[in-house]
């Protein structure tokens, strides 16, 4: 065999395979798609591109050919290219689309599921891919020119370039700011949604390149071989993909790169397995022996990867910050909801039943503007439940909610955030595989820095917003008293600085409204001084909190009005000292402590 054939047949293999892995990393990697169908997306755009290239039933170079398709649109390579992104990139679409609204695991079973419907179908409408018999003459772009000898060679060029680019282009978009949404999609949608992100937006643009990549893989792979048929598209392929992206790096670009050439590696090595003593009496008899071999191999491999490289060959890196030319004194004041007598915050007949428990019972009351309110009761009392119906992350059963006078009952998290309101979790959810600088940087970026368009071209606007939101996150690092924590991953944190950085996020949107969820707990008692002194300054610059708070002292010195629940109702309110002083409110502590 030529051994420089053989060699670059090897190195194109790989590099397609490396586009695939690459897709999927976008996907996957980026913005947490599990995606066990990625190789519908590969074979829609192999024949995508097959057919608008294929020369046109009844010419010269069909009859030559004794083909017996019967669409062939007989147009120059680079459409057949163009049209295979647009097939994987709208298949992706569609798919997503469609399922959108199932959670992860029932993702990957239907995107499993669609892979092998794409399969059928391209098995079974014979006019369009001959099924199984396949199709024998793609055209291969500039095959005439080049010798048959040097044509591997130019292929192998092509190849280079046209993978050399999207990977460039990738790695790009994965560095702007929709590529960080993506991230912190990925570690935690929900707490990217209560900030405002529109994350299934995002979420269906990264699966849409990712397929359009893949679709891009289909065509080079389909020139190169010049043959396709409906066999080349089987599942395992899919999974090879996840194995090069696994193996060399989830969320790095360049790992899932590494990876696909590793996983080719393995694939050829164990061609010469036959060839050992003693195996190849086997291999000879057996000729299903070698190919099992091989899987067995490989997911030894995997195993072996995912025990010793947990992130892979080539984790992704921790993103350092830039360094950026100082803080910014002046918070970008937002704009704040006019309706000046309306309450910040307005609860009117508010349920919410968990099976048989009623976590939130008929609650009334309102929030004055520029308050510091206090929400506290014994533990189940629904004051975490309260929170997530005000901020659309749980759904009431029945009532009303206004925001500064303006009904937002039954909203998603992302618009009521865009309302105005800003909330924490009791258990912070931040994204631990970011920077703390990171975290502030996804609060902080404004909607059109974040799309895909923009990750792409980043305009001047783009980048001076981006510099002030860097200087935000500095100002607001330096005003929590972390500047040092700037590059730690958030997910290090101890459960104080989560606490911290939860609030940070928050002062990056600064939202005339904020619900925090015991932001003090777990926090050393200085601290906590500290925290409820920022968030005195806060209230003093025009913010309205409605706080959970456990810490009865902390109450008493910082709200001006307290809110007790108990038992989803509410129980009393009034200043400070009305509700301690209320026998009511004594009962049912004291209750709960006996209980
Ligand atoms: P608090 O924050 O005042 O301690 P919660 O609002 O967390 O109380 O909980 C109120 C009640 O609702 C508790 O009995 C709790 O077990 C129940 N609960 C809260 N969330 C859920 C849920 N998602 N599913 C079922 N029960 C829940
Ligand atoms: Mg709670």
């Amino acid at each position: 065999m030529d051994l420089i054939a053989f060699a670059t047949g090897l190195v194109s293999l790989a590099l397609v395979y490396g586009l695939l892995a690459i897709g999927l990393n976008l996907q996957f990697g980026f913005a947490g798609v599990i995606n066990f169908g990625y190789v519908a997306f590969f074979a829609a755009g192999a024949f995508a591109s097959a057919i608008v290239t294929l020369p046109a039933p009844g010419t010269e170079a069909y009859l030559d050919a004794s083909a017996r398709y019967q669409i062939g649109l007989g147009l120059p390579v680079w459409s057949g290219f163009l049209a295979a992104g647009l097939a994987g990139g709208l298949l992706a679409l569609f798919i997503g689309a469609v399922s959108a609204r199932l959670a992860t695991h029932y993702l990957a079973v239907a995107t499993f599921a669609m892979a092998e419907v794409v399969r059928s179908v391209l098995g079974n409408e014979t006019w369009l891919t001959r099924g199984e018999f396949g199709i024998s003459n793609v055209p291969q772009p500039l095959g005439e020119v080049f010798a048959p000898e040097s044509y591997a060679l130019f292929y192998l060029a092509l190849t280079a370039v046209v993978v050399g680019l999207i990977f460039a282009a990738l790695r790009h978009l994965g560095e702007a700011p929709f590529g960080r949404l993506l991230r912190a999609i990925k570690d935690d949608e929900l707490s990217a949604r209560v900030l405002g992100k529109r994350t299934a937006r995002a979420k269906l643009r990264a699966l849409a390149i990712g397929g359009a990549v893949g679709g891009v893989a289909g065509a080079l792979w389909t020139h190169s071989l010049g043959v396709i048929h409906v066999g080349q598209f089987v599942p395992i392929v899919t999974f090879q993909v996840w194995l090069a992206m696994l193996m060399g790096g989830t969320g790095n670009h360049w790992g899932a790169m590494l990876g696909a050439f590793v996983l080719v590696a393995i694939r050829e090595g164990t061609r010469f397995v036959g060839e050992v003593p003693g195996l190849d009496q086997i291999a000879a008899s057996n000729p299903s022996f070698l190919p099992s071999l091989r899987f067995v191999l490989i997911g030894l491999l995997l195993i072996a990867v995912v025990r010793f490289f947990p992130g892979g060959l080539l984790p992704e890196r921790r993103r350092r910050a830039p360094a950026t030319p100082g803080t910014s004194p002046a918070s970008p004041a937002p704009a704040r909801p006019v309706a000046p007598d309306a309450p910040a915050l307005e609860v009117i007949s508010l349920r919410k039943r968990f099976g048989g428990l009623a976590a939130v019972d008929n609650a009334n009351f309102a929030i004055r503007r520029g308050s510091i309110t206090g929400l506290i009761g014994p533990n189940g009392a629904g004051k975490s439940t309260m929170i997530d119906l005000l901020s659309g992350v749980q759904r009431p059963d029945s009532g009303t909610i206004r925001l500064a006078g303006e009904e937002i009952t039954g909203l998603a998290p992302e618009q009521i955030a865009d309302r105005g309101l800003g909330r924490t979790f009791q258990t912070p959810r931040l994204y631990p595989s970011m920077t703390v600088w990171e975290n502030l940087m996804v609060a902080g970026m404004p909607q059109p820095n974040e799309t895909l368009r923009a990750g792409f071209l980043r305009s001047g606007a783009h980048r001076e917003a981006e510099v002030q939101a860097a200087l935000r996150a500095d100002t607001v690092l330096t005003e929590l008293e972390v500047p040092h924590m700037r590059d730690e991953l958030a997910g290090t944190l101890s459960g104080g600085q989560r606490k911290l950085l939860s609030l940070g996020r928050l002062m990056m949107r600064d939202p005339p409204v904020m619900l925090l969820d015991e932001p003090a707990a777990g926090v050393n008692r200085r601290l906590a001084g500290d925290l409820f002194d920022r968030i005195t300054k806060l209230n003093r610059q025009g913010t309205t909190f409605l706080i959970v708070e456990h810490e009865m002292q902390l109450v008493m010195r910082y709200c001006d009005h307290v809110i007790v629940m108990h038992q989803g109702r509410v129980l009393a309110e009034g200043t400070p000292a009305e509700v301690r002083a209320n026998a009511d409110v004594i009962e049912a502590y004291l209750g709960g402590a006996v209980a």
